[in-house]
């Protein structure tokens, strides 16, 4: 996903919600990531190619991860460093072609590794605008979220972890989670009434 953080619709952030490089926080925001990116590809871990909206693999139901192996440790690695390179939050596998139950997370200084989430507990509404790697900015629009949730899923070992995320990160969640149901952004498209435009701004 692409950041459009901040809860105003005229907001500015990332693909997969792009930051405005001329800001000294996002430069600082972006040296960090370069120094991740760098420790990664050190580390053998290798940008994987993002598909696009018009293959079919981001349509298609994706398959559970039964394997906690290297194999999927190094896939990790991989989507961490694609998620970077591309100015990403978060990916999730289908994006890179692979229908498999796994995302990654990586918004604030912080990285996060789902394996098999699945959300459950949705509470309030967030109203934002939503970007997506796989598809033209131009596509980018409002869709309602869930501005709590709890989330079920295992880390890169197969054990089970329950947690509750907010805000952003619930956003995020939820972006992704669609993805592994082949489900895009574009289509919870909202379509604000006027009163509602008037309160965002
Ligand atoms: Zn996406």
């Amino acid at each position: 996903m692409t950041q459009k953080a901040g809860i105003k619709i005229k907001s500015q952030t990332k693909r997969e919600i792009n930051p405005r490089k001329d800001e000294p926080s996002q430069n600082q925001e972006r040296a960090l990531e370069q120094e991740k990116m760098k420790k990664l590809l050190a580390s053998g871990a290798a940008v994987r190619n993002v598909v696009g909206i018009n293959n079919s693999v981001l349509r298609a139901k994706t398959k559970k991860v039964e394997i906690f192996d290297k194999r999927l440790w190094a896939l990790l690695e991989d989507m961490k460093l694609t998620t970077l390179y591309s100015i990403g939050v978060g990916l999730a596998a289908p994006q890179i072609a692979i229908s498999k139950k796994i995302v990654v997370v990586m918004v604030n200084d912080a990285e996060f590794e789902f394996i098999n989430p699945e959300i459950s507990n949705e509470e309030g509404e967030s109203i934002l605008m939503e970007g997506c790697l796989s598809l033209p900015s131009s596509m980018d629009c409002l869709v309602k979220r869930p501005q709590k949730l709890t989330l079920t899923y295992q880390d890169r070992h197969g054990v089970k972890h329950v947690d509750n995320f907010e805000g952003i990160l619930a956003r995020i969640i939820c972006h992704e989670v669609d993805h592994l149901n082949g489900i895009l952004f574009i289509d919870k498209k909202y379509t604000p009434t006027a009163e509602e435009i008037t309160k965002v701004q």
